[in-house]
């Protein structure tokens, strides 16, 4: 009886470690990709840009959910991630996605930040795509302090590491062609990911 009670406890314990090691090594295994919804479930800092029709992190997140949904179509592993970044994170491609806003309307668009020149190319292709549909202003890379220096960039480990933002949520001109696209822009993002990494998946049919 005496040593069921031990094997039992022997074999309980065995359990544990098995399941703490599971829970560990899936949320710290590298994935492929990884997809942020920049400032998603933050409450207080710096909580996004907003309009007074239009919030940054609903965009943001709708977004973000259709690279992260179209990107899983195609079979690549992909986390997608709120402002706060997990533990370990680690991933070939790391893309965070934002709207910018300005003071004076309308005098901002969109542009492309990252850490250094490993994401030169990966930025140029994102930038003629996406040119290709936007038809408002670009700022150059990097073009503010937050583009150049973005938090991520030290939190998670990715060999390739864009932010973008995709347009200007206090402009009624760019809201009012963004709106009704944030999905299709969520899938022009995902085929700019999967081609960087040398899948060969269909371009998104353009209206
Ligand atoms: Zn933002």
């Amino acid at each position: 009886m005496h040593t069921k009670n031990l094997a039992g406890v022997i074999f309980a314990v065995l359990l544990i470690v098995l399941v703490a090691f599971i829970l560990y090594w899936g949320s710290t295994k590298p994935v492929t990709v990884i997809v942020q919804a920049g400032h998603e479930a933050r409450t207080s800092g710096n909580t996004g840009a907003s309009s007074s029709r239009y919030k940054e992190t609903e965009w943001n997140s709708i977004v973000a959910d259709e690279v992260a949904r179209t990107l899983q179509e195609w079979d690549i592993d992909v986390k997608r991630i709120p402002a706060k970044v997990p533990k370990f994170a680690k991933a070939k491609i790391a893309v965070s996605i934002h709207f910018d806003s300005a003071k004076k309307p309308c005098r901002s668009g969109a542009s492309i930040g990252y850490p250094d020149k490993n994401s030169y190319d990966f930025a140029r292709r994102w930038e003629k795509l996406y040119r290709s549909q936007f038809p408002f202003g670009w700022h150059k890379d990097n073009f503010t302090e937050n583009l150049k220096h973005y938090y991520a960039y030290k939190q998670i480990d990715a060999e390739k590491f864009l932010v973008l933002e995709l347009g200007e949520i206090t402009c009624e001109k760019q809201t009012a062609w963004l709106k009704p696209r944030l999905k299709k822009i969520g899938r022009l993002i995902a085929y700019t990911i999967a081609t960087e990494l040398g899948k060969n998946v269909q371009k998104p049919k353009l209206p």
